[in-house]
């Protein structure tokens, strides 16, 4: 058996007419910047989130960027954040000049401990930014609260959660700004970068709107400082299609997810998801001991893995003037050394599954 990790190439063959239809219907009317599919999928992706605003944009490091330009984050400012997630969630943060502070994860869920958030609040801090890993969000209702208490703004990086519900509410529509990534291997992924951007706070909707076109209010006029990061046309046309069927793909991913906790032992089934939560699975991964030789032996049974991440953030060497040693978060430092992602899409069946969990068993 070969077992397909993401299957991005059954992602598009299930609804390729319409979106070859999209496709050809932007490329004939040549509009490849800020084409009507561009207003379309923001007034999609509104509806879909329930967010007073979306605004799409060329990737989620770039919206995360965004984010941070509208709320004024300036160098020296202080956000709060995880030091297990991908890279962009801490980059941007310096990026931009501002000092990325990180806090230990849960043991369970592997999102920010929200009992170790206050003690890291300075007279610097000016935001929190939970990470919603594998598409599990973070526990919004306590970070909200302290955001609350000492007036911060809350980022939400639901680049790996779209669709995720928290309390019953969408995720990217629980914080000041929520942002999300279209990378192809997200949960909804387009055929190339993008992006969005989701707040109930038209202010910042409109000032957001403007940084993404060269911060121009009108044209060739320039309020602020901004950036080119406006998505393609092309991109939005391929995700209106792919909207429309994602609860879909959602819950599929969600009953992948049921079959591989049906097959695995208790301790195995990881992450765990807070019955208040719905994950949308953007990576089922569990823990491991002797991790790179069970994924060798998987390979070669045609069972492909992914480590999701192999090194926590405070211990990158582009952060080593943070000053962090091997010790200081110890809980993101244990679960990337264990931490292994099994083959996660819409597509896989139960029988793939079982062939999948039946050769892992043997390893474990
Ligand atoms: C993928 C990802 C990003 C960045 O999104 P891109 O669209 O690849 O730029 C940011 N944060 C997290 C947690 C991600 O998984």
């Amino acid at each position: 058996m070969k077992i397909d990790f993401a299957n991005l190439t059954k992602a598009y063959q299930e609804h390729k007419e319409a979106i070859d239809q999209a496709m050809e219907d932007v490329v004939s009317s040549s509009r490849f910047i800020m084409g009507k599919e561009v207003n379309e999928l923001e007034e999609a992706l509104q509806q879909y989130t329930n967010a007073t605003h979306a605004i799409t944009c060329s990737s989620g490091t770039d919206a995360l960027i965004l984010a941070m330009m509208a709320l004024d984050i300036k160098p020296g400012d202080e956000i709060i954040t995880s030091p297990f997630t991908f890279i962009a969630s801490a980059e941007t943060i310096a990026f931009l000049g501002a000092v990325p502070v990180f806090v230990d994860i849960d043991k369970k869920t592997y999102n920010i401990n929200v009992n170790l958030i206050e003690e890291k609040i300075t007279h610097k801090t000016k935001a929190i930014m939970p990470v919603s890993l594998y598409g599990q969000i973070a526990d919004m209702d306590e970070i909200n609260a302290l955001a609350n208490k000492y007036n911060l703004a809350v980022i939400e990086d639901a680049a790996q959660s779209f669709g995720a519900t928290y309390k019953g509410k969408k995720s990217c529509n629980l914080s000041t700004i929520g942002c999300t990534s279209f990378f192809p291997a997200k949960p909804l992924g387009c055929f190339g970068d993008g992006g969005a951007l989701f707040t109930s706070d038209e202010e910042l909707s409109n000032k957001i709107k403007s940084i993404r076109v060269h911060g121009q209010t009108q044209r060739y006029i320039h309020k602020y400082i901004g950036i080119g990061g406006r998505l393609d046309t092309l991109q939005a046309a391929i995700l209106v299609e792919k909207l429309k069927h994602y609860d879909n793909d959602v819950i599929r991913r969600q009953n992948v997810a049921k079959y591989y906790n049906a097959h695995l032992d208790e301790e195995s089934k990881t992450p765990f998801v807070n019955e208040y939560n719905t994950s949308v699975w953007a990576q089922y991964s569990i823990r491991v001991k002797n991790r790179d030789k069970i994924q060798a032996i998987l390979k070669d049974k045609g069972i492909p893995t992914a480590v999701h991440y192999p090194k926590p953030l405070h211990l990158q060497e582009c952060f080593e003037y943070l000053g962090h040693k091997k010790g200081d978060f110890v809980t993101a430092e244990k679960v990337s050394e264990e931490i292994m992602s099994l083959p996660m899409n819409p597509y896989l069946t139960e029988q793939e599954i079982q062939y999948i969990t039946k050769e892992l068993k043997e390893l474990l």
